[in-house]
């Protein structure tokens, strides 16, 4: 599996995964998060496990199980951490434990290196076994509410690391902090090179028209992705510009805000026929892919991000993004370079324009995004960064000399 990535990926990638995988053969590994589906930590688990059971390591991928009151919770302490005020009493924090506890029973936590994923599981680490366990935090961490830190502080001593995405994220937890940026599988039904016939049968199932611009963007149904700000920019630019504007979501099991959020954007919309609102099944991969490459112009007009898995995916298909100024979004967009950060509904609309008005500057900047993507966020690259992770972990205190 491995050396299909041979000419995609870059060669120093592949060539360290292959001494890391040598070097950690047979050992074990365990994910855990909270959806199968849904989100960017889903969509990376789902590719990351294959590849790393195909380098000879035994990994498993398990997801906690919890109940309506639980993802109320655990979205109000998500969105705690992306800054907005929410209100979370010793009731609930009592309650995330308790629903921890249950899933401890019943999942295996025995492996050589754990990561735990986001809030929702983060209390497992009071029932670890042996190994060393991570805890990945992939939201937005750059400005939390006070209160949901001091809430999840008993925990971060539990673990022997902390990985962020970003350097913007990282707290004073105590333990080791690491940043791992995110990727995107090249591979990937998401992410692979389509037919003409299979980017036509998707146009026309959607009736996304071949000769208008398409502006899209993909996201769950969720106020950080600015959802109502993507259409008033489309309002804006529409005055000018003849355009169609697709926004692409999918539900997520732990997003219980999601239904909500959609009836908003829908009556936002109103009757205006030019605004396609989809709501796909989850694994819509094929589906998502053509979407970004049928699109002119795609947005991520994020309010706050963890990392932005759609900018990385829609810049490999050499489409240059604008996406909000916010969390990963800026590690993956170089403004002017291969897509543009804006911080405004108005920045938004005039760089679509901008893009609309000059198909020569898309073109070129959406071949240098692809670039861009090629070297710095293939998951290659992030599996060869995990392996180093874990290295570093079990070699902690001895010097680089030592372990090699
Ligand atoms: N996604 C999807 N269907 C949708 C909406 C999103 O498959 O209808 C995927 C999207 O392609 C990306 C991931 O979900 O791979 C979203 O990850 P991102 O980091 O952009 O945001 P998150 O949802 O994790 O906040």
């Amino acid at each position: 599996m491995i050396e299909r990535y041979a000419g995609v990926a870059p060669k120093g990638d592949l060539q360290l995964l292959g001494l890391l995988s040598r070097h950690f053969r047979g050992r074990s590994f365990l994910h855990v998060n909270s959806t199968r589906a849904g989100g960017g930590v889903a969509e990376i688990l789902a590719r990351m496990v294959p590849i790393m059971r195909d380098l000879g390591l035994k990994v498993r991928w398990e997801v906690i199980e919890g109940d309506v009151r639980f993802f109320e919770i655990t979205k109000r302490i998500h969105n705690a951490i992306q800054g907005s005020p929410q209100e979370l009493t010793p009731e609930m924090w009592a309650y995330h434990l308790e629903v921890n506890r249950r899933n401890a029973q019943k999942i295996d936590l025995e492996a050589d290196f754990v990561f735990i994923h986001d809030p929702q599981p983060v209390p497992l680490g009071k029932f670890r076994k042996g190994g060393r366990w991570v805890w990945r935090c992939h939201v937005d961490a750059s400005a939390p509410q006070e209160a949901v830190c001091e809430g999840l502080r008993p925990y971060f001593g539990l673990y022997d690391a902390a990985v962020f995405s970003v350097p913007k994220f990282a707290r004073a937890m105590g333990v080791p902090e690491y940043i791992v940026l995110p990727s995107i599988d090249p591979l990937s039904e998401k992410n692979r090179q389509l037919s003409p016939q299979e980017l036509q049968q998707v146009a026309q199932r959607f009736q996304i028209p071949q000769d208008r611009p398409v502006i899209l963007q993909v996201s769950r149904f969720d106020r950080f992705k600015d959802p109502l700000g993507v259409i008033e920019a489309y309002r804006m630019v529409k005055k000018y510009n003849d355009c169609v504007l697709v926004l692409a979501g999918s539900p997520a099991t732990d997003d219980p805000e999601g239904e909500a959020v959609l009836r908003e954007v829908e009556e936002h919309a109103g009757q205006d026929e030019d605004i396609k609102i989809l709501l796909l099944p989850p694994f819509s991969d094929l589906e998502i892919n053509a979407l970004q490459r049928l699109a002119t112009v795609v947005l991520q007009k994020s309010l706050k991000e963890g990392f932005g898995l759609t900018v990385a995916e829609a810049m490999w298909k050499g489409k240059p993004v604008i996406g909000g100024a916010v969390g990963g979004i800026p590690h993956q967009i170089v403004h002017g370079v291969n897509g543009f950060l804006v911080h405004t509904v108005e920045g938004a609309a005039f760089r679509i324009r901008q893009f609309l008005n000059d198909p020569q500057m898309l073109q070129q900047m959406g071949q240098r995004a692809r670039e861009h993507v090629r070297a710095n966020f293939l998951i290659t690259r992030q599996v060869r960064d995990y392996l180093c992770l874990c290295l570093a972990l079990e070699n902690e205190g001895k010097t680089i000399i030592e372990i090699l």
